[in-house]
């Protein structure tokens, strides 16, 4: 990409109204653009990121099992009636009326419309397991909306259902699933201030697990033991959580946490009131056992700013960023040799290409926070070579020009 052949700016200021960091960032850098309280566009940039985070995960879907759909945004009334969530059990709809009459919703979350859909295709024990996950815009009236892209009334999530004949099944996919999110906060950066944390499990499970990444700016607060091998969420701090967990409370800390996935046994708590049924082998009707497995995408993203952002700007890990290299030329046959490197390898390459002083090329190449930059200068080429700079660390280096090739 050619930042001379993009719509995009950065910004000196951000309005006051945005007090949260990672949004702060991010729309100082041109990675998003605030609508609203709670809703923000996604420009070239950080469509890039999400669209990484998003691959990250959806590799790892697939590599358990997961099958991909999409479901609608816009939701009938009808099966959330009849699981108590239209009116009483969910506070946070966004509802309107159909210019044809009745009622509409735009999905929060999307249990009952995926078990609602699902009794179309499973009749026979033969028909599952089955594992579909999506990647969708949720709407949430949420009460607060200050955390930046952390907490949004519109946001991204990814959501899988599994839909198992029984427990056993469930509880190894169960295991997969927990598996596979370590890996997926890992790839992203997190994972080693990723916990999985016992929480509440509603009326059919004792417990479900968040994973939740320890920040400051967390909305939620967490305990642990010394070692951390016992994790668990306030909510379901309590004598007997304790005891089951054989730890003891004053052997506990508590810090701050920002929950970036969950994962809840579900049971029969949406089959049951749904219909959602299957024959066994015996041909006797026995209700479908499911579970359900969030992560936050776009709290995600908001996550990763938080942690690795400084003073200068933003910092991507390798696996998330927009491009590869941040390259920039200076002097004519800087700029020509650069041009010619970018041609190249134009999908891994920010070219900073505008007409700008390069001290304001360089401020901008820290507040975009690619992995690594490259200046190629009348200097550097005088030793046919090439000026590499960590964003992370600040190291810099000389590499030749056939060298370059080794980072992309
Ligand atoms: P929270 O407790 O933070 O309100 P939740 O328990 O309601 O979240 P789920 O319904 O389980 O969340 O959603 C799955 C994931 O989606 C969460 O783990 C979180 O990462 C993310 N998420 C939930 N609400 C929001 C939101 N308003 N904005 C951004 N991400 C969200
Ligand atoms: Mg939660």
């Amino acid at each position: 990409m050619k930042l001379s052949h993009s719509f995009i700016k950065t910004l000196r200021e951000v309005g006051k109204e945005e007090t949260a960091k990672n949004a702060k960032l991010l729309i100082r850098a041109g990675y998003i653009h605030k609508e609203m309280a709670g809703a923000y566009a996604y420009l070239p940039l950080g469509l890039k990121v999400i669209e990484n985070i998003k691959q990250i995960i959806r590799e790892e879907m697939n590599a358990i099992g997961g099958e991909e759909i999409l479901m609608t945004a816009l939701q009938q009334p009808e099966p959330w009636l009849k699981t108590n969530r239209w009116d009483s059990d969910m506070d946070i709809w966004f509802k309107t009326e159909l210019a044809s009459g009745g009622e509409l919703g735009l999905a929060p979350t999307h249990e009952e419309p995926i078990t609602n859909m699902l009794k179309t295709y499973i009749s026979s024990y033969k028909d599952l397991p089955v594992y579909v996950y999506q990647f969708q815009t949720k709407f949430r009236n949420e009460l607060r909306a200050k955390s930046g892209i952390l907490r949004g009334r519109e946001f991204l999530m990814k959501d899988l259902y599994s839909f198992c004949t029984d427990k056993a099944t469930h509880e190894a996919f169960y295991h997969q699933v927990e598996e596979a999110y370590m890996r997926i906060f890992n790839r992203l950066g997190i994972g080693e201030d990723t916990y999985e944390t016992f929480a509440s499990g509603g009326i059919f499970a004792k417990y479900s697990h968040e994973f939740q990444t320890i920040t400051p700016v967390g909305e939620d607060t967490i305990y642990y033991n010394k070692d951390k091998t016992v994790v668990l969420n306030e909510e379901v701090l309590n004598d007997e959580v304790l005891k089951d967990l054989g730890v003891k409370c004053d052997e506990l800390e508590s810090t701050a946490a920002a929950e970036v996935g969950n994962i809840f046994p579900l049971v029969y708590k949406y089959s049951e009131p749904l219909g959602l049924e299957y024959n066994d082998p015996s041909g006797q009707r026995q209700t479908v056992y499911m579970g359900s497995y969030g992560i936050g995408v776009s709290r995600v993203m908001g996550v990763i700013v938080e942690k690795y952002a400084d003073d200068k700007g933003l910092v991507w890990p390798k696996e998330v960023a927009p491009f590869k290299v941040h390259l920039i030329g200076i002097g004519s046959a800087g700029e020509k040799a650069a041009l010619d490197f970018y041609q190249q390898h134009s999908d891994e390459i920010l070219l900073d290409d505008r007409d700008l002083r390069p001290g304001e090329k360089f401020n901008d190449a820290d507040l975009l926070g690619v992995p690594i930059r490259v200046v190629i200068s009348d200097k550097t080429l005088a030793e046919k070579s090439a000026e590499i700079t960590e964003r992370a660390t600040g190291k810099q280096k000389l590499l030749t020009i056939d060298q370059l090739e080794s980072i992309l």
